[in-house]
């Protein structure tokens, strides 16, 4: 069987397309250059580990794709587990990122996305200031999701570094990217005025696509 590696996907819209909120720099940098080096060291360590070992199936590991790897992280070789985290992980976040922003976004969700808003966190509003909240408690680096369970219940968590929450068996419905290279350029140490501008290019649509994706 054909080895097939992992690829970028294109960004849906300009690098400018998310102007005034997300600087045209900032993507560009996070797409060209953040997102590609996770998807470059994904392939590397994936062919580090074939080309020195698995002589008899050397593309067992091309055949899964970024979400089996992070669905199921002790399936992969001890020796590049950890970049297969970082790695695969960075490349699934980044792709549900660009998909979940759009420019001039509805500024709130409707139909069954907002009532499953309003039943888990009281309003479209609370769930607003929660989200923002535990995005600015991140310490570090990470992301801030929405995420569903296995029995449907939507909450709110977040993760260190590039984990996904698929590792923890919850469907990630979308998520905001706390790393400060996703702001930094235009927002300095200002998280707080990020994750508030955020709101307004979130594609609500594409979110409450996600929702019905089953876990
Ligand atoms: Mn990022």
């Amino acid at each position: 069987m054909e080895k097939k590696l992992h690829t970028l996907p294109p960004l849906p819209y300009a690098y400018d397309a998310l102007e005034p909120y997300i600087d045209a720099e900032t993507m560009k940098i996070h797409h060209d250059k953040h997102h590609a080096a996770y998807v470059n060291n994904l392939n590397a360590a994936l062919e580090s580990f074939a080309s020195a070992q698995d002589k008899k199936n050397p593309t067992s590991l091309f055949e899964k794709s970024a979400e089996d790897l992070i669905r199921n992280l002790n399936d992969v070789p001890e020796e590049i587990r950890t970049m297969v985290r970082n790695n695969a992980g960075g490349h699934v976040n980044h792709s549900m990122f660009w998909e979940i922003m759009v420019p001039q976004g509805d500024k709130q969700p409707k139909g069954k996305l907002l009532e499953e808003i309003q039943k888990s966190f009281g309003s479209f509003e609370e769930f607003q200031n929660k989200f923002n909240d535990v995005a600015l408690k991140r310490f570090g680096s990470g992301w801030v999701w929405l995420v569903k369970d296995k029995e449907g219940r939507l909450d709110i968590i977040s993760t260190q570094n590039q984990d996904n929450p698929m590792a923890e068996g919850y469907l990630p419905i979308m998520g905001n990217d706390v790393w400060e290279h996703a702001y930094y350029l235009k927002y300095k140490n200002m998280r707080a005025d990020y994750l508030k501008n955020w709101w307004n290019v979130v594609n609500w649509q594409e979110v409450n696509r996600r929702l019905n994706i089953k876990n």
